[in-house]
């Protein structure tokens, strides 16, 4: 028995080190993915419930890989975080988000809102803001049709830091939305002190609204207090009529999900404002 466990430990060992090694390795690609541009963003629109006119667009990143084919934000977003390496990837998709949406806007369409997602680590950075301002100086966006969606774990890390960061960028004209609203630790109470314009509903409180009732009374709760401190609010993953239903009888402002359309790449979003006119 005792061989045994050792034998075991010894497993365990090497499986901690081919895990490392694994991670080791996806970092390193991840860094070439980036200077070898195989990063990709999709672009899903979000609608106003009532009139069913699109409002805006959320940037999506997807990494274009030769060898692994097209991979998904959650299988690469944590570890690019605890690297850092999601500083130079977020400004990444800061200024090709910022400058896709100028081309198009050049291009005829009309303006509308772009929702980029922002992780901790970018906010923690001194120049984050000057980086911002730098990039809708560059890209030539008018302020007001970006904006930064971060979580609620983001937002209340370190509140004196987020508030003054996100008063300046309130003050350039940018929106800002709390993302994945509902599984965090924050109340409305305490958001509301800071300068945000929107709070995006959770998809796994949508998800289960209409057979739960008690996901139902959530949504119901948050739509309700969220409009009381003057927040318009988003429902994220919508994928049937009968959340539609519900989210439209609670008020909810905004609705993104499969319901309307999934995430398109950048030419099937321009074909899709095209045949919009
Ligand atoms: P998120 O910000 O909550 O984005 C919404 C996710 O839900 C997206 O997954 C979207 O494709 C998916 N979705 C939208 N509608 C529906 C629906 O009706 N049903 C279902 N089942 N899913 C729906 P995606 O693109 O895989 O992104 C996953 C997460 O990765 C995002 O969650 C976000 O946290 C992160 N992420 C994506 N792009 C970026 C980025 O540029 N920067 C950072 N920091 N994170 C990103
Ligand atoms: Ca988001
Ligand atoms: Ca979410
Ligand atoms: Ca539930």
């Amino acid at each position: 028995a005792k061989e045994n466990g050792k034998n075991q430990m010894v497993v365990y060992t090497s499986e901690i080190n081919s895990l490392s090694m694994e991670r080791f390795k996806m970092e390193n690609q991840l860094r070439k993915a980036l200077e070898r541009k195989e990063f990709v963003l999709h672009y899903q629109p979000q609608y106003d419930l009532e009139t069913n006119q699109i409002i805006g667009i959320e940037a999506l990143i997807r990494w274009n890989s030769p060898d692994r084919g097209m991979v998904s934000p959650v299988e690469f977003i944590p570890l690019a975080e605890e690297t850092g390496l999601i500083v130079p990837l977020g400004r990444w998709v800061l200024e090709e988000s910022c400058r896709q949406m100028k081309t198009w806007i050049d291009q005829g369409i009309s303006p509308m809102i772009i929702s980029i997602n922002i992780s901790a680590r970018q906010i923690q950075q001194k120049q984050f803001v000057g980086d911002v301002k730098m990039i809708l100086e560059q890209t030539e966006l008018p302020p007001e049709y970006l904006c930064l969606e971060i979580t609620e774990s983001t937002a209340i890390k370190d509140v004196e830091i987020s508030m003054n960061m996100l008063k300046e960028l309130g003050e350039l004209g940018i929106k800002i939305a709390i993302d994945d609203f509902g599984i965090g630790y924050s109340s409305l109470a305490m958001l509301k002190q800071l300068p945000i314009t929107t709070i995006k509903i959770d998809r796994s409180f949508i998800r289960d609204m209409d057979e739960d009732k008690d996901d139902a009374a959530i949504v119901k709760a948050i739509i309700a207090m969220a409009h009381s401190l003057e927040l318009t609010v988003t429902a994220e993953g919508v994928e049937t009529e009968a959340q539609r239903q519900i989210l439209l009888n609670e008020n909810c402002n905004y609705v993104q999900g499969y319901y309307y359309k999934k995430p398109l790449t950048s030419e099937d979003c321009y074909k899709y404002f095209q045949n919009m006119h």
